[in-house]
């Protein structure tokens, strides 16, 4: 008798974790198990900002998916995703296509421009490592364009960051520190060079703690980061953000321009029909996709009810990766026919960079952490996901061993 087949689309966190965890819970005879996703490389998503502001080595934000998963135990394919068949059990590949008895989605997220006018052409965004390294490619071009023009623009020297969410926040806290490096590199006067970071919101990382929020601020704004508060992005344009409307309206110019206002779930959830809330599957409490018994839906693509709260999970890394241990459980529990748990999220805090030098964030029951602390918790952190994934051997290989 053949195998169930279990496929898991996208090695992200979700998939990852859910792959690694499957090879260590189910015995090889109990399942195929195969594992989709677009490169031959995983990414830590949770460093694109830094290989868009070229502040980290893009090699150390990626890791060969067959350096981590055993390719003798799982069957890895390096394709796109386009549409899941889920009436017919069968994913279809841009360049093939794969069966399964039992389907992990976590193809992740997409940027959501809101259908801001001339957003999505005009505006770089963070999704992957090649839209991360083209900000950084971009910034470094006009910066060199900069010094040799005989009719310089200063504007080209702006940095203009739509959105203060934490990915807004982070990346600035990187061109605080990548900026002045790039201004002595190329004999600019830094005070030529501007970071602008626009939120819509009265204050940017809205919701989050106010003394936290106090202290990003004056770390980054004593590093040279402008902020702009109350500012709702209404168009982009080539080379500018165009701020309100009517009377109100006011243009900032930039020479390089990102978009870090939003995201949503990747695109596969709605081309394959499943119904959708803001662009993503609200999951049952065992991560199963309503109606559908053999499909579960990870991370950035699941919409996650706090039933406390009233509100979804935000998308985070730390969220997936715990979506990972209860979708493998239960696909454990499914094989051997027993009794399927519910999610619970455990909320082990937040932590923000504000560059390499400087972080804040709560840990453990709102404990609040600022600078050197906090940059060594967020090292731990990612260090640990490392851990989780390929041992020490992955973290001394990638890990950031540095604390402060
Ligand atoms: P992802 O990690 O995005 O992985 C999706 C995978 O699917 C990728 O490998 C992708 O290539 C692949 N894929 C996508 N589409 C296809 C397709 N059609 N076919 C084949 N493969 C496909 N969260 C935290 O908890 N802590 C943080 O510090 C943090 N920092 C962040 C910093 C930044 C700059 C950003 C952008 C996000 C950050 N987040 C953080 C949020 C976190 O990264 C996401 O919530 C997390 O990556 C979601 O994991 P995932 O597995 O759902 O998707
Ligand atoms: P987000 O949705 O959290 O933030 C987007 C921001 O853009 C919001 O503050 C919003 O008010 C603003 N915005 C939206 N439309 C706008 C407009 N027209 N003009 C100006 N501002 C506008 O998105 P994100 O920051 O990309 O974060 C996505 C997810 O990833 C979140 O769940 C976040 O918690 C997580 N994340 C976590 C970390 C961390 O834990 N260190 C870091 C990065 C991201």
């Amino acid at each position: 008798m053949s195998k169930p087949k279990i496929v898991v689309l996208g090695a992200g966190y979700a998939g990852m974790m859910t792959t690694k965890r499957l090879t260590q819970k189910l015995s090889p005879e109990e399942a195929e198990i195969v594992l989709v996703n677009k490169h031959n490389y995983h990414f830590q998503t949770t460093w694109l900002h830094e290989v868009a502001a070229g502040t980290i080595n893009q090699n150390q934000a990626r890791i060969m998916i067959s350096d981590v998963i055993n390719p003798s135990r799982v069957n890895l394919i390096y394709d796109d995703v386009v549409e899941v068949k889920k009436d017919e059990n069968r994913v279809v590949l841009a360049n093939s296509e794969v069966t399964y008895d039992y389907l992990v989605i976590s193809l992740g997220f997409e940027t959501n421009t809101f259908g801001i006018k001339g957003m999505e052409k005009n505006a770089f965004s963070i999704t992957d490592m090649d839209s991360s390294r083209m900000i950084r490619e971009q910034i470094e071009y006009q910066f060199a364009k900069y010094s040799t023009d005989p009719n310089p623009k200063d504007e080209d020297l702006t940095v203009l960051v739509g959105g203060g969410g934490f990915t807004g926040i982070e990346l600035v806290g990187e061109l605080a520190e990548k900026i002045p490096e790039l201004c002595k590199k190329y004999d600019i006067d830094q005070n030529k060079a501007r970071i602008v970071n626009v939120e819509a919101a009265p204050r940017v990382l809205p919701g989050f703690d106010d003394k936290l929020v106090a202290y990003a601020k004056k770390s980054l704004g004593d590093r040279g980061v402008e902020f702009r508060e109350g500012a709702k992005i209404s168009e982009c344009k080539k080379n500018s953000f165009v701020i309100g409307e009517g009377d109100d309206m006011e243009e900032i110019k930039a020479g390089t321009i990102v978009w870090t206002g939003g995201v949503t779930g990747s695109s596969v959830l709605s081309k394959s029909g499943f119904e959708l809330t803001k662009g993503k599957v609200t999951v049952n409490g065992d991560m199963r996709a309503p109606g559908q018994e053999n499909i579960f839906i990870l991370g950035d693509c699941a919409w996650v009810m706090d039933e406390e709260a009233g509100k979804p999970f935000p998308p985070t890394a730390q969220a997936a990766m715990q979506h990972a241990d209860t979708c493998s459980d239960n696909l454990k529990a499914l094989l051997r026919h027993q009794p399927l748990k519910k999610f619970i999220f455990d909320d082990k805090g937040t932590v923000a960079s504000l560059g390499e030098t400087d972080a804040m964030g709560t840990v453990f029951n709102d404990n609040k952490l600022y600078s050197k602390p906090a940059v060594s918790m967020k090292k731990v952190i990612d260090n640990r996901y490392l851990f989780l994934l390929g041992g020490p051997k992955l973290v001394l290989k990638k890990g950031k061993l540095r604390m402060w």
